[in-house]
């Protein structure tokens, strides 16, 4: 166990120094009679009337519990977007700190540590995208995104190479499992203990099917927490989307079934690509994508497109590469039968 691992100092000193909104909700605890405090409209037609819950209990109460991981632990955010861009926000001093991302990788962490002015130093993935440790270890940087299933490669990054970056790195390292729950492997929430610096990302947008409700998840020692909890803004989930997600959570066993379903027509899709000759190379997938090296991708893509059928365009980051998501039965039918049609 790491425990002088020192938080406090790796956080920016006006973060530090800095006394958070107390919205009115705050103040007082217990169940108020009487609400005249918030300069809401007192005349209740469809129970919105009021502020949500700032601090979400009674949907952390139940997050805890599906993730087996304690509530101090759990912060809850606008989409994990808003945790990518809260935690830059949090230890990264502008125009002198920066971020470690590993790519080609998800695009919100380059795009939120720019807003923030913030430097990002990227170490390209060797040619079986897994981290260069070496060269992971010149860099010396305040927060590292490891993004595990990772967006857009779809594997998972090898277990022993992201324990050695816990162990080695002196600032915060961030595992983003987006994608974790059409993955085999454990979920790094299990370690939280073993490693102070370590902070998890998980999302209700992906496998529980919930992207508009803008519902995602930071788990990390409750230190971490209380300093995210300090400068979000104090409505940041809004009550719509957690009493939807307290309903929704409850049914486990559609996310189960989705999930089964994706898994299916995703070994489905790899049989069928497989077959068509243009297709060089189908990388290895633990997420709800494929990536596919296929000859004249873009202009592939731009008939797809043409056609209806988004796709996205990775040829830039990864040669001759489409990101395809699976989709239904049906839409994933058309799709292939668009393909063997573009190259007959
Ligand atoms: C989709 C995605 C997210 C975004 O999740 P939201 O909760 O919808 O903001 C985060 N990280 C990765 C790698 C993603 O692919």
């Amino acid at each position: 166990m790491k425990s002088t691992f020192d938080i406090m100092s790796l956080v920016r000193e006006n973060v530090k120094a800095l006394s958070p909104y107390r919205s009115a909700r705050d103040e007082f605890q217990g169940e108020a009679a009487i609400s005249l405090d918030a300069n809401e409209n007192p005349f209740d037609h469809q129970t919105l009337n009021r502020y949500p819950d700032p601090y979400q209990g009674k949907l952390k109460k139940k997050i805890s519990a599906l993730k087996d991981v304690e509530e101090s632990y759990i912060f809850l955010g606008n989409g994990s977007d808003e945790a990518i861009d809260l935690l830059i926000r949090a230890f990264c001093e502008p125009r002198k700190d920066s971020i470690l991302i590993f790519t080609p990788t998800y695009g919100m962490y380059q795009i939120s540590a720019d807003i923030n002015a913030v430097e990002t130093v990227e170490v390209p993935l060797k040619s079986d995208f897994q981290i260069d440790l070496e060269k992971a270890l010149e860099v010396n940087a305040k927060l590292s995104f490891i993004c595990s299933p990772n967006n857009p490669t779809g594997n998972d990054m090898d277990t022993d190479k992201v324990e050695f970056i816990l162990r080695e790195s002196k600032g915060l390292v961030i595992v983003d499992e987006a994608y974790i729950d059409f993955s085999k492997r454990e979920s790094w929430t299990k370690r939280l203990e073993e490693f102070p610096n370590l902070i998890v990302l998980q999302t209700f947008s992906k496998a529980y099917g919930m992207a508009a409700i803008r519902l995602g998840m930071a788990f990390a020692n409750a230190e971490i927490i209380d300093i995210l909890n300090k400068i979000k803004p104090p409505y940041n989930v809004n009550g719509l989307t957690q009493n939807f997600a307290l309903e929704a959570l409850d049914d486990e066993e559609t996310v189960r079934q989705d999930i089964y379903m994706i898994l299916r027509e995703r070994a489905a899709m790899e049989d069928t690509l497989k077959e068509i000759q243009a297709v060089k190379k189908i990388y290895p997938s633990e997420a709800n994508f494929l990536l596919v090296e296929i000859d004249r991708a873009r202009e592939l893509y731009r008939h797809l497109a043409g056609k209806g059928i988004v796709v996205r365009d990775r040829s830039k980051q990864v040669r001759d590469a489409l990101r395809i998501t699976i989709g239904t039965p049906e839409e994933n039918k058309i799709l292939l039968e668009a393909i063997k049609k573009f190259f007959a």
